[in-house]
């Protein structure tokens, strides 16, 4: 693959915080000395310390002679600063040392000389009393409040800077989202694109969740290459940047890179301020930049710079590998794909989802069954990973995959030249509590769609399936035949057909052949989120003629699904084998000792010992493909017949 030069240009948005407006940073409050008369507890005072300044809505206020102060670590502010600055109305009475403000239809009471306090009525305690003074030099009459619990309480942003001895003030305004009332009372962004200010006094950024939303008209005045098309009638924006066109829709966060079903972290939404009655569309900046291969910083108060990331082609010296890293450092430039209809794309079922919920969507070269494409989700590795039969590498390198989401953190692609097929792994991040990160698949007919998230919020009826033993451990042995293949038989390749067709989701402790410890075994039902646990194994004793069927579980295992407890389980699961299967009815075995897989569940757990290999009339039988259906079916019918009994 061939790589070209990143893009170097640069973004940068700062929020508008008092620091970066009209004032350079080094504009601080001084200190003062001056006398007043404290009219309430009637004694002069002669103040010395710093006069705390006051930026509102990013400017700074100018309260002439009316000084405020600092008393006991509270800035106190001149009425003047929430009456001229802030448009709050205002009376004093003297008789009740009452101070009134009304702020849009709010009004708040405070007393000089008093904590005591009350908010439309219902009382609030200040955290400092009220003074009425008049200033010494110039006669003016004013009273100090407690700056910070009066903004707060009439809900504006308030930010005290030290350094600088400044208080932010943002005044809320009513905002109109996508046709909706607001309140917004947070920062209003201001945008540098290589170093110049790009203008926008009147579509300043917003702070929604968390993220900066910038505005589509702005933006895109100041940026060459960036194109865009709205269609106000769909609410559907279309940005493109170079080879990549990011699809989204006003007030959704699914979104289309390049035809990749994606999540943004903040919608796009249209809003209006109606002081002004402009409306614009605005869409969440740092996604959709970092995506087109911009580096883009936040700086806010506290100046964090965010790191730099780049999507891709991450392409390691190796020729039938691809691999699609958002954490990767160096990164190709992902070239286009053919545009897809993001219409056509599969229904996806909303509601629950965790914060790890990701979309994750592959194009199929047109022809290939996607419905006999099998997907195995190897939980020891955190990897979901399905094989197309032959070679896809220029495939995917002409129709790339961008991965943008979190929960995916990594996918390859690669080519497998002795078995002609291509294996493509999706490596999926667990949380620190080790909760694993499941997918469902919905199918089309140009491209597979993955959804990851946490167990739960994906299925409904959850259980784990283990084939016993494995890898170096084979079992039991006898006439050839290793009890490892026999359980894994039943339980990956005929149980996986029908529960695969079922609604019950399944997780198997193995996908191939390999050893997974005893001891870990019993961890899987905690980590999916599993109902129940079956563990499939073959008997063995010295005897030849020990013949029929046993199911194990742990008297000291007390998991409970809905009223059924292991015991109950194992008589379910015995009944039902030795009916179907016409073997020797032996019993369940409620075991003090050795039951490891189903002693150290969390939920109910058996252990079924299906038939003796040691015996070689029953082993004839065990063998038999068509045994080893029948036996995969009851155990399918028993996990519904638990469900149809005890619920969910
Ligand atoms: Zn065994």
């Amino acid at each position: 693959m061939k790589k070209t030069i990143r893009n170097t240009l640069f973004l940068l948005i700062i929020a508008v915080l008092f620091s970066f407006l009209a004032l350079p940073k080094k504009a601080s409050a001084i200190s003062l000395s001056f006398k007043y008369k404290d009219i309430t507890n009637d004694k002069t005072v002669t103040y010395n310390g710093v006069s705390p300044l006051y930026y509102i809505n990013g400017s700074l206020y100018n309260n002439g002679t009316q000084n405020a102060i600092i008393t006991d670590g509270y800035a106190m502010a001149p009425i003047c600063v929430f009456t001229e600055g802030c448009g709050a109305e205002y009376s004093y009475k003297s008789s009740k040392k009452r101070i009134t403000l009304t702020y849009k239809g709010n009004t708040l009471i405070l007393y000089a000389g008093s904590t005591k306090a009350s908010y439309n009525g219902e009382s609030v305690t200040a955290p400092i009393s009220s003074v009425r003074i008049k200033y010494s030099d110039t006669g003016e009459t004013t009273c100090l409040v407690p700056s910070r619990f009066v903004a707060e309480t009439f809900g504006m942003d308030y930010t005290w800077t030290q350094s600088t001895g400044s208080v932010a003030l943002f005044t809320p305004i009513e905002l109109e989202m996508d046709g909706e009332q607001f309140l917004y009372a947070g920062t209003y962004g201001k945008l540098n694109y290589n170093n110049t200010a790009v203008d926008n006094d009147t579509t300043p950024s917003y702070i929604v969740n968390d993220n900066a939303l910038i505005c589509l008209k702005t933006i895109s005045k100041a940026i060459d290459g960036l194109r865009y098309d709205y269609s106000s009638k769909k609410k559907t924006l279309s940005l493109t940047y170079g080879e990549i066109t990011i699809d989204m829709k006003l007030g959704s966060t699914d979104c289309y890179v390049n035809g990749l079903l994606t999540i943004c972290p903040e919608a796009p939404h249209y809003i209006t301020n109606p002081e002004t009655g402009k409306g614009h569309v605005y869409f969440p900046g740092r996604f959709v930049f970092e995506t087109f291969g911009f580096d883009y910083s936040w700086d806010s108060a506290t100046s964090w710079i965010a790191e730099n990331e780049t999507t891709g082609i991450y392409d390691p010296d190796f020729d039938f590998m691809l691999v699609y890293d958002p954490d990767s450092d160096t990164a190709d430039d992902a070239q286009a794909g053919e545009e897809h209809d993001p219409s056509s794309s599969a229904s996806v079922p909303s509601g629950r989802r965790s914060s790890f919920y990701q979309m994750l969507r592959f194009p199929i070269l047109e022809g290939v069954r996607t419905d006999l494409i099998g997907i195995h989700d190897d939980l020891w590795n955190d990897l979901v990973y399905f094989d197309l039969p032959g070679n896809y590498i220029q495939f995917y390198q002409d129709n790339p995959i961008v991965n943008t989401g979190e929960a995916v953190k990594q996918v390859q692609i690669l080519y497998y030249e002795d078995a002609d097929i291509t294996r493509i792994k999706m490596y999926t991040k667990s949380d620190d509590s080790h909760v694993i990160l499941s997918h469902k698949d919905l199918m089309t007919d140009k491209s597979m769609v993955f959804l990851f998230d946490k167990p739960s919020c994906l299925f409904d009826k959850i259980i784990v399936l283990d084939a016993g033993h494995g890898g170096e451990d084979p079992g039991t042995q006898h006439g050839g035949y290793n009890e490892k293949d026999l359980n894994f038989m039943i339980v990956y390749t005929y149980c996986r057909q029908l529960f695969d067709q079922s609604d019950i989701k399944v997780f198997y402790s193995r996908y191939t052949d390999y050893l997974v410890p005893l001891h870990d075994r019993p961890t899987l039902p905690a980590r999916v989120e599993a109902d129940f646990f079956v563990s499939v194994h073959h008997n063995s004793v010295y005897s030849t003629l020990k013949n029929g069927t046993e199911v194990y579980y742990s008297v000291k295992n007390t998991g409970n699904f809905n009223g059924l407890n292991s015991a109950a389980m194992a008589s379910m699961f015995l009944g039902n084998l030795v009916t179907t299967l016409k073997t020797e009815r032996n019993g369940t075995f409620g075991a003090r000792n050795y039951v490891v897989v189903s002693e150290e569940n969390d939920v109910p757990a058996v252990l079924l010992e299906i038939g003796y290999m040691s015996n070689p009339a029953e082993l004839k039988r065990l063998v038999k493909a068509s045994f080893q259906k029948k036996v995969a079916k009851v155990i399918f019918k028993t996990v519904k017949q638990i469900y149809t009994t005890y619920g969910r």
